[in-house]
């Protein structure tokens, strides 16, 4: 058995009955309670599906991939883990069955495990429960909570299970924690919360041996004496570990909170006998407030290609509200479908945004949509936010309409395109592998003083996450200059440009990085701020033109 490193306490977070039940949420919720009773806590997802990562998954199948500063492409709740706690995550915080079955077989094909016959177990758990191990001795965290995608009962996370429930054994009583998400659903015919689901749930829990010791109900309703002692008595939880969990009526940030008044972080400290504390939650309530009750607003247009789907831009949405909150605004955002752009009257569809922000994405669907997006944005001085693909757009806009540059485009949607302002590069052009081919992760950028990116990082050097295969054609640097394109950042040695500016603009940048990843609830991005402080300022300034003129009329 390996040594147990530090005095570290484990939580296993699983899910029962149906999937979208906030399970990630939760765990980033008890990360934050448990940091703010002065542990170190590091948030880790294991997902038993086959891919290695969801890289390569449609944001229709798996919403946002976030990104973390060594490069992974990881499930979207570690952007949560992130944002919920201050802990930096690597590429061992999402482990998936892709991955374990790709180290088993390669170590498999080295000879290995010396001619014996691998098996899912032990080979495939031990595997999975070396990645825990490994996880705690690198980061040396009071408390790691490690959330397992899917629903109990699904046949992929059978071995993630077993390995964990050798895991708690391993690390013996008192230094393991599992807590289940389940479903308490309200039948309106019976007029009753139904506790079978979860009492079917934790019986599959505890076919594989593992006994939860919460037990967290998303319910609709209260969850009443009555219901919990029964969910108390069948699932063999004590009653007070029968946690309600309904819906936070304004914004994710209050969970915590709420959670904190369930007495969720009370009940897990007290199980794994770590120290008694009060969270210190001053700054994330003064945070929950300034989301909940601004005292203005302002209407941000994001105009995407997957806008209907609610995870696609995640981080995005929010990066918006941590903006928000730092100018005392509620940023309601406006989605859009570029498409609809392409084809449609753009005033009409762009005329009550007070900014414009263009979100990553791949592919040609809705791209001159985009294009139209930030010219209008250029011309009628809306505040424009540009990332990833929204900075391309911004350069091609530019590259056609000021600098003169007929057709110009990326090699992206048109490899013949006379004038190629964003293209591959030469290393990336002979690359044919789909899985983490991109330049990825954490790259520093110089920032040019004087430029709006400069004053509003307050500093010359930055680094920032990337995710994109398509760079600015340095070709046309001098000529998209000379035409009044300010290249505000760059890779240290000149390279590779990195944030586009126009100058005489209320707001227009465009950045080659995701920015939102790195944002916070009490550390918004200085970008994200900047552009919604100008939107604020927009429509401000409206407001006031148009009270003025009432008078005036
Ligand atoms: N499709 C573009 C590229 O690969 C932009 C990618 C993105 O926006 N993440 O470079």
């Amino acid at each position: 058995m390996p040594t147990q490193p530090r005095n570290t306490k484990f939580i296993f977070v699983t899910g029962g009955v149906v999937s979208s039940l906030g399970k990630g949420l939760a765990a980033a919720s008890l990360g934050t309670l448990l940091e703010k009773r002065g542990h170190k806590v590091i948030l880790q997802k294991f997902d038993p599906y086959l891919n290695v990562d969801p890289g390569t998954m449609s944001p229709f199948q798996h919403g946002e991939v976030y990104v973390l500063d060594d490069g992974a492409e990881t499930d979207l709740d570690l952007g949560h883990y992130e944002r919920f706690t201050s802990g930096v995550l690597s590429k061992l915080n999402n482990l998936t069955s892709g991955q374990v079955y790709e180290n088993v077989i390669a170590k498999e094909r080295k000879g290995d495990y010396l001619g014996k016959t691998v098996q899912v177990i032990p080979h495939v758990t031990n595997e999975i429960k070396g990645r825990i191990y490994e996880v705690a001795k690198k980061v040396d965290a009071d408390v790691i909570i490690t959330e397992i995608g899917g629903t109990v009962g699904d046949i992929e996370g059978l071995p993630f299970l077993e390995a964990l429930r050798q895991f708690a054994h391993e690390v013996g009583p008192g230094n393991a924690l599992f807590i289940h998400v389940t479903l308490v659903p309200y039948i309106g015919a019976a007029g009753e919360l139904k506790t079978k689901p979860t009492q079917q749930s934790i019986a599959k829990l505890r076919e594989i041996g593992i006994q939860p010791h919460v037990v967290l109900c998303r319910s609709e309703l209260p969850i009443e004496r009555d219901v919990r002692e029964k969910i108390s008595m069948f699932c063999n939880v004590p009653s007070e570990a029968v946690i309600e969990c309904r819906d936070v009526p304004h914004s994710i940030y209050e969970l915590p909170l709420y959670l904190q008044e369930e007495k969720l972080d009370d009940i897990v400290c007290d199980r794994l006998s770590l120290p008694e504390a009060e969270p210190d939650l001053s700054a994330w309530k003064n945070f929950v407030e300034r989301v909940i009750d601004p005292q203005h607003e302002t209407r941000i247009g994001v105009v995407g290609k997957y806008i209907e789907l609610q995870d696609a831009y995640k981080s995005i949405y929010e990066a918006l509200t941590h903006a928000g909150a730092a100018n005392d605004c509620r940023v309601i955002v406006e989605r859009i479908d570029a498409e609809d752009v392409e084809k449609g009257d753009v005033e009409e569809q762009l005329d009550s945004v007070d900014g414009l922000l263009i979100p990553g994405g791949f592919g040609d669907r809705g791209i001159e949509g985009k294009v139209r997006a930030a010219e209008y944005a250029r011309t009628h001085g809306i505040p424009y936010f540009g990332i990833c693909l929204g900075m391309q757009v911004a350069t091609i806009e530019f590259a056609r309409n000021v600098a003169g540059l007929v057709g110009a485009n990326s090699t992206e949607f048109d490899q013949g395109t006379a004038h190629p302002v964003i293209c591959l590069l030469d290393e990336q052009k002979s690359v044919t592998q789909k899985g983490a081919s991109m330049r990825l992760g954490s790259w520093v950028c110089d920032l040019r003083p004087g430029s709006r990116s400069f004053d509003l990082y307050k500093s010359a050097t930055i680094s920032e996450r990337h995710r994109h295969r398509f760079e600015f054609n340095s070709d046309y640097r001098d000529q998209l200059e000379a035409a009044g394109l300010v290249i505000a950042g760059s890779a240290p040695d000149g390279t590779l440009v990195e944030i586009v500016e126009l100058p005489k603009h209320p707001f227009y940048v465009a950045a080659q990085f995701h920015p939102e990843f790195l944002s916070k609830p009490n550390t918004p991005h200085p970008l994200f701020t900047g552009f919604v402080a100008a939107a604020l300022a927009r429509r401000l300034g409206v407001q006031k033109h148009a009270r003025e003129a009432a008078v005036n009329s």
